[in-house]
């Protein structure tokens, strides 16, 4: 599995998925990329890169800021819902635009506790993956600053892993 992320003043999703094309031969079951354009977006596909590259063009997923994914599941069955980029929306309804994004390889181990913590905060969960806690946790720690929310939610994680983070605000 892999993370690829970029930033350019011109369209960087060409860029990210041939990313993700050199990472194919690691091995993955799904893939996805969102990028930041007015708000974040994302695309994810349990297809191959390639298919992935289709469905950005179709749906005319286009920006400058960039993280993508290539998953390998531990959590979670191998299923679009639980497809990298994971978004937190804030603790109110999901449907409010995303603020957070985010991409993660590893596992992190104290998931649940952190899980039932931020569901009492009223997060709501899309996926059953270890991953979707840390968008929520990230953004129920950001007042402005992402790299500080990054550090303040990190402190928190066990595990070993790797993340790259978006917010729609920066
Ligand atoms: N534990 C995460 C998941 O199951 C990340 C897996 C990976 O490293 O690709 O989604």
């Amino acid at each position: 599995c892999g993370i690829v992320g970029a930033v350019s003043t011109r369209n960087i999703v060409p860029i990210l998925v041939q990313g993700l094309q050199r990472l194919e031969y690691r091995g993955y079951d799904s893939c996805g990329v969102a990028v930041w354009r007015d708000g974040l977006q994302r695309a994810r596909s349990t297809s191959r890169v390639a298919e992935l590259l289709e469905q950005v063009g179709k749906d005319a997923i286009e920006g400058g800021t960039g993280i993508a994914h290539t998953r390998w599941a531990t959590h979670g069955a191998p299923a679009v819902h639980n497809a990298h980029p994971h978004f937190s929306h804030g603790s109110e309804a999901a449907t409010r635009p995303a603020r957070v994004g985010m991409v993660h390889n590893g596992i992190i181990e104290n998931h649940d506790d952190l899980r039932a913590a931020l569901r009492a905060r009223g997060y709501v969960f899309t996926s059953q993956t270890d991953t979707e806690v840390i968008a929520h946790l990230i953004d129920s720690l950001y007042d402005g600053d992402l790299f500080a929310a990054v550090q303040a939610a990190v402190a928190q994680l066990h595990g070993a892993y790797a993340i790259a983070v978006v917010h729609r605000d920066e």
